[in-house]
């Protein structure tokens, strides 16, 4: 049993999985060519937010033409020409239809209540990252509040716990609300986390319970023979063989898919994070719901996040773009702009065109394996992934409810 596993990527996705597969008897490397702090994964907003859902909606399909040339929007696709960038957002329009989300927010219901339950035994190791406290998705109009209702009723009729809040009500518990804050939704099952303690937690974690864990160790090629994964190559030209590989990357995915004879067509949603320091944070974390921004308290400082900006893989820093979290914030909650920036932040959403994540073996390969593709998601979902691909790795098919997900879609 003791077969080792080599695993590219150590964000939420790379570490749960590796975390999963040493529980169940593997010997286990993860590979990372950064030092973990600055992935997708220590900067994401923090809100663990099961029954979220996916991106592509029908609602989205509608203002899509507008939000892609309007650079204040929270979804903006600055024009560029590339081939599969357009294949990309055709496929994209497909998964709007309302047939297609369906069918995906039931998958991600499921997966993320799946989820959500494997979360427990972390919530209980790691209380300082992981908090169940809930977390409020807060409107400000007439269409805020109607979003929310349908939100509310979407939820419900999937067994989520979601209450509705008066903008009177939230201002009593919390008087850091603005006057033009008109409602609520608090969401029960929702966790609020430290990403970047999360991430620390799991390293120090894995690296305790016997995982090898390689930082600045970036993979260049991964090498086949007759088909089935072989070693891998570091850019230093280091080999490293191993029984099994898992490709848990996030957006870089795409690109080692390649040497495993496999397309994989993902678009990186950048995103953005400002720190600032308040006196009087607010006590609970929310979702800013018209102007698609979390807010996460992380003791006097809050954590500002948001925006999704198709512009390719890279990480340049759009000032505009990055002014516009606290310039909206400022309407919810009282002081937001007037507070002190402490650190700004980018980082790369991998987002596949149907709205679902890519999980399981690589087909022809019998030993490769992917688990990406979790767009807004990832650390809502990475628990859930973890159990889903350990089990893959030890022979088992994905359980039908989470076939939509499988690699094969793309062979
Ligand atoms: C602004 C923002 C807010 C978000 N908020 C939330 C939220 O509130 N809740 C939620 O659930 N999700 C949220 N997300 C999404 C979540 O962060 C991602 O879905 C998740 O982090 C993806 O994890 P990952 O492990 O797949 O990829 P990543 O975190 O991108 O990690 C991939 C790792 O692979 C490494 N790597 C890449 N290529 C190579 C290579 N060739 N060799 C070696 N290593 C390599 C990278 O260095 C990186 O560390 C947010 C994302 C952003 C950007």
């Amino acid at each position: 049993m003791n077969e080792h596993v080599i695993i590219i990527g150590g964000g939420i996705i790379g570490l749960l999985s590796g975390r999963e597969l040493l529980a169940r008897g593997r010997a286990v490397t993860i590979l990372d060519r950064g030092d973990l702090r600055d992935s997708a994964s220590t900067g994401n907003a923090g809100v663990i937010s099961p029954g979220h859902a996916p991106i592509p909606t029908p609602e989205v399909a509608a203002k899509a033409i507008r939000m892609m040339l309007d650079p204040r929007s929270p979804l903006y696709i600055p024009p560029r020409p590339s081939l599969s960038l357009l294949r990309w957002l055709l496929s994209f329009r497909r998964a709007c239809r309302p047939a297609h989300f369906r069918m995906s927010s039931e998958v991600l219901d499921r997966f993320s209540k799946l989820s959500r339950e494997r979360f427990e035994p972390l919530i209980e190791e790691c209380p300082k990252a992981l908090e169940p406290t809930g977390f409020a998705d807060i409107a400000l109009t007439p269409q805020g509040r109607d979003h929310l209702d349908h939100e509310a009723e979407r939820l419900t009729k999937s067994g989520f716990n979601v209450e509705f809040r008066t903008g009177d009500e939230l201002r009593r518990e919390d008087p850091s609300w603005s006057d033009d804050v008109i409602g609520g939704l608090v969401q029960h099952d929702g966790i609020v986390a430290r990403p970047d303690d999360l991430i620390r937690h799991l390293a120090q974690r894995f690296e305790a319970d016997g995982g090898i864990l390689r930082t600045n160790a970036t993979v260049e090629n991964v090498h086949l023979e007759g088909g089935c994964f072989e070693s891998i190559e570091l850019a230093d030209g280091e080999r490293i063989q191993g029984g099994t590989l898992l490709v848990t990357a996030g957006i870089w995915s795409s690109g080692l898919a390649r040497d495993l004879n496999i397309r994989i067509p993902m678009q990186a949603a950048k995103g953005y994070h400002v720190m600032i320091e308040m006196e009087n944070p607010p006590r609970m974390a929310s979702v800013l719901s018209e102007a698609c921004i979390v807010v996460n308290p992380m003791g006097n400082q809050v954590r500002l996040a948001g925006t999704l900006e198709l512009s390719g893989i890279n990480d340049r820093m759009v000032q505009r773009r990055l002014d516009m979290l606290p310039a909206a914030a400022d309407r919810y909650i009282h002081g937001v702009r007037k507070a002190r920036r402490h650190s700004e932040w980018n980082g790369l959403r991998p987002c596949t065109a149907d709205g679902l994540p890519v999980i399981g073996p690589v087909p022809e390969t019998g030993n490769a394996y992917l688990a990406t593709g979790h767009a807004m998601m990832g650390v809502t979902l990475g628990p859930g992934t973890s159990q889903l691909i350990a089990d893959c790795i030890d022979g088992q098919p994905l359980p039908d409810w989470a076939q939509p997900m499988d690699v094969k879609r793309f062979a």
